[in-house]
């Protein structure tokens, strides 16, 4: 076992024990509160993301974002003409405005809107309710607002991929370790029979870094904290009229989406 696996193993076990890993990003809830779903008082953060569709120009700018993050977390790339496309894995991935605003979608929207691709991922929800049913707390959310999953407790019932209103958790049908294109080291694999998704790359985050998607986004994602007024999510937040996916849900997310507006500095 290499030295970064053992790491992320130990920092999995005491994540999975609600031991606090970090003062500001990995103090994690009690059971009790983890399986509740609901939010804790304001802990001073509440990690979330803006994405600017109007930024993305082309095919390239959606497969880098994809492939930033799909590459370093050992995703497996199963595609749905090969395979049957239930066994499709995906962390972050594009589908329509009518998909992604079923809701919110008329038609009048201008028609570059309605042609418009969506990068979509988990959206860290304030009232999770993959976490309310998760019989064994293999998924749990931190104070931060980070939904986190935990493979190693995960039993495969899939409850959670049947609560998410978002289609944001993917199951291993099979082994998905032939089909990761360049396996990285630094992070580990998951085993048939487990669920997984985007993590808001909380490994990323505990070494000061952004998350991957953002990193190469060239602007287009903005990461960071909610519950800062001063921060340059909030920025982005108040000098632009955003849509969340699915409102009507309840579920709060914390990923929002840049339709139109004026544009921001720095
Ligand atoms: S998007 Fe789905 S998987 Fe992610 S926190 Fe919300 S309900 Fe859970
Ligand atoms: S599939 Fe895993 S994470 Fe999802 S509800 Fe079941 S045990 Fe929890
Ligand atoms: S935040 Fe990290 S884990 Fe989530 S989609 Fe972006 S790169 Fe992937």
């Amino acid at each position: 076992m290499s030295v970064d696996r053992r790491k992320f193993l130990k920092i999995a076990g005491l994540a999975s024990l609600g031991l606090a890993l970090n003062p500001s990003d990995f103090i994690l809830m009690s059971p009790a509160e983890a399986s509740s779903g609901k939010s804790l008082p304001s802990s001073g953060e509440r990690l979330g993301m803006t994405i600017d569709v109007r930024k993305f120009k082309n095919d390239a700018d959606y497969q880098r974002i994809i492939d930033a993050c799909h590459s370093i977390h050992n995703v497996p790339t199963l595609i749905p003409e090969k395979n049957d496309i239930k066994n499709e894995v995906k962390w972050i991935w594009t589908d329509t405005y009518g998909h992604t605003f079923p809701e919110q979608i008329n038609e009048y929207h201008p028609q570059d809107i309605k042609s418009k691709k969506f990068p979509l991922l988990c959206n860290h929800c304030d009232h999770p309710p993959c976490v309310r049913v998760c019989p064994t707390k293999a998924t749990f959310k931190s104070k931060n607002g980070i939904v986190s999953q935990d493979p190693h407790r995960c039993i495969g019932c899939r409850f959670c991929m049947a609560a998410c209103p978002y289609g944001s958790r993917s199951f291993n049908w099979v082994d998905p370790r032939p089909y990761i294109a360049k396996r990285d080291p630094s992070f580990p694999t998951r085993t048939m029979g487990v669920v997984e998704k985007c993590t808001f790359c909380v490994e990323r985050l505990a070494k000061g870094l952004q998350p991957a998607c953002v990193e190469v986004s060239k602007g287009a994602m903005v990461f960071g904290n909610l519950a800062d007024a001063h921060s340059k999510l909030r920025r982005v937040l108040s000098t632009h009229y955003t849509l969340r996916r699915k409102p009507a849900v309840g579920t709060m997310p914390s990923v929002f989406y840049v339709i139109g507006g004026q544009d921001y500095a720095g």
